[in-house]
């Protein structure tokens, strides 16, 4: 009897899937040295030779003129915006299909996020919901490269240009993606990266912010580092910054894995091409989202699908996931619409700073919120598998395909 013939691992049947997929985050004896070498060395922080050098190799492998390294995506996106002039007052424009930190940063700095719905295919940001939600009080557009692939920076570009807004990139599930044949982080004003355990490059925890210009570095570099300046005295405050440096084990250990990501990076691609081919070719209902216009590289941070019920004997998404994870795939739904999240549907509060502010001449209502492309996808289309299930072998792959026929083959026990 042939695999997918067995019963679902959900029944009772065999798994398609025992062995385990590789685990992350992943290390040698590198990591090893780099971290001794740190303890030895006695400085274990405030902006050592091993943070400088990150930004220095981090910014170029960017093609970005600057870095800062700070301690978190979220403070990165913080920081961020903050260089960019972004503060009370102002909105922010930011696809509700994304992690958290890219709207409570916007908050954190007094703005207000406005939620703009996602392309279906690519799930970035649609430049022409984007342009739709800007108000007189619109300072930034905050693009997210989604699962590592390259937002449509081209059209957001334009659009920035023309109503004189902002530009800021979320990279922090991208590291090393290309658009345009430019690495992704500075294409705009500035970007933030993070270093969180999950990330294409890792230290646990940690961010970089990249940018072109000067006056947007001196910005970040002087608030992440309590309002100093790089030639003043060590207690010279010209403005009220904050303690947001990366330490010395971090960067050190992000050195390394910097000079791995090109390696994972072209193994995600490859796997992900033999995936997206057999799906397309043999497994109706599933499919690998598309690319925006211009991208060069996918950092496959995720690997996001589109999933059809309807092409899938009529089971549910969820359902279909539940199914998946039994025979051993690592599969997942993915986020809510964040405007649905408690923090903005039932905590959020008008009646306080920011919506509240005297500054702020505009006004939000985020229980009214509805983009249908990024609910869609939340509810019942969209389908996830992390980065590192794609560093394997192709037999991998080969096992994803085998489950998904296994399960619509037995699709008619799963249908509600
Ligand atoms: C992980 C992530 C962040 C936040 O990074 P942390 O380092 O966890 O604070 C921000 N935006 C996106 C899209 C992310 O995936």
């Amino acid at each position: 009897m042939s695999l997918i013939d067995q019963d679902l691992a959900l029944n009772g049947g065999p798994k398609v899937r025992e062995k385990p997929w590789p685990g992350w985050p992943m290390h040698d004896e590198r990591e090893a040295k780099a971290v001794q070498a740190v303890l030895e060395s006695h400085t274990w922080g405030t902006r050592g030779p091993k943070v400088q050098e990150l930004e220095a190799k981090f910014s170029a492998f960017h093609d970005a003129e600057f870095g800062v390294a700070v301690t978190s995506g979220t403070t990165a996106l913080e920081v961020t915006f903050r260089a960019c002039g972004i503060g009370a007052g102002d909105e922010v424009i930011l696809p509700p299909y994304t992690f958290i930190a890219t709207a409570s940063s916007i908050v954190a700095v007094n703005a207000i996020p406005v939620f703009a719905d996602i392309d279906p295919d690519t799930y970035c940001l649609d430049p022409a919901a984007a342009e739709a939600a800007i108000t007189p009080q619109t300072k930034a557009i905050a693009a997210v490269h989604m699962g590592g692939c390259p937002a449509e920076m081209g059209r957001l570009r334009d659009l920035a240009r023309k109503h004189g807004l902002r530009l800021i990139e979320d990279a922090a599930q991208a590291h090393g993606a290309a658009w345009d044949g430019t690495r992704i982080g500075a294409l705009g004003d500035a970007g933030a990266f993070s270093f969180q355990n999950s990330k294409n490059m890792s230290a646990g925890e940690g961010g970089m912010v990249l940018t072109n210009d000067r006056e947007v570095y001196e910005r970040a570099w002087s608030y992440h580092h309590c309002g100093r300046v790089p030639d003043g005295a060590w207690y010279d405050h010209r403005i009220l910054g904050s303690n947001l440096r990366m330490t010395e084990w971090q960067a050190a250990i992000l050195l390394v894995q910097l000079e791995r990501v090109e390696e994972h990076m072209a193994i995600r691609e490859e796997n992900a091409a033999h995936l997206n081919e057999r799906l397309a070719r043999e497994v109706d209902g599933l499919v690998g989202t598309a690319e925006s216009p211009g991208t060069t590289r996918n950092a496959y941070h995720l690997w996001m699908g589109k999933y059809d019920a309807g092409a899938f004997g009529g089971v549910s998404r969820d359902k279909f996931l539940s199914a998946m994870a039994a025979e051993g795939i690592p599969i997942g739904r993915g986020y809510n619409p964040l405007y649905r999240e408690g923090a903005f549907r039932d905590a959020w509060d008008a009646s306080h700073c920011p919506w509240a502010c005297r500054l702020y001449q505009g006004s939000v209502d985020y229980a009214r919120v509805s983009c249908p492309a990024c609910e869609h996808v939340c509810d019942v289309g969209g389908v996830w598998i992390y980065q590192s299930a794609l560093l394997g072998p192709r037999e991998d792959m080969d096992d994803i395909v085998a489950a998904a026929l296994k399960v619509r083959e037995h699709a008619e026990q799963l249908r509600d």
